[in-house]
């Protein structure tokens, strides 16, 4: 009885497709907004320290190589990272984006770690960075209506 009552959704299973994928012979494609990994485009960076500032696991350092020469490094420690893109969203420049990878198993945590050395980049922020006021929180000029 039990068995028979089992029946229809047996069959029924047959011939649908498998819903599951031969990992790891066979991969998904990710989804376009997918969160892999940060990577940074160092032609946009103008080291505002924005990533640094909002990331929830303190997992970006910038350096300063040459002050001179305005030469930095930035380290993401992938590590410690929780795939939040925050640091992608505070960018101002657009210069962190996030991969679409999902296989980044190591032997070592030393391994995960992503390092840029660059000079950095002068170019305008589509926002305003750390300790610049927005636009709109501009006191109107004295006699303004
Ligand atoms: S994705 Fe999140 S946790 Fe990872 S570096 Fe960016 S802000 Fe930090
Ligand atoms: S927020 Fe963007 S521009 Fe600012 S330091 Fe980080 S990567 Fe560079």
């Amino acid at each position: 009885m039990r068995i028979a009552a089992f029946l229809p959704e047996l069959l029924r299973h047959l011939f649908k497709k498998p819903a599951t994928v031969d990992y790891p012979f066979q991969k998904l494609e990710v989804p376009k907004d997918f969160r892999g990994t940060p990577f940074l485009h160092p032609e946009k960076c103008i080291v505002c320290r924005a990533c640094v500032r909002d990331c929830p696991a303190e997992a970006i350092d910038i350096l300063t190589v040459n002050e001179a020469d305005k030469t930095f490094k930035m380290i993401i420690h992938n590590d410690r990272c929780i795939h939040c893109a925050q640091c992608v969203d505070s960018c101002p420049t657009d210069a962190l984006e996030m991969d679409a990878l999902y296989e980044t198993s190591a032997f070592s945590r030393w391994d995960l770690k992503a390092e840029w050395e660059f000079v950095k980049a002068v170019i305008k922020p589509k926002t305003p960075t750390a300790g610049t006021p927005p636009a709109s929180a501009t006191p109107p000029a004295e006699g303004a209506s």
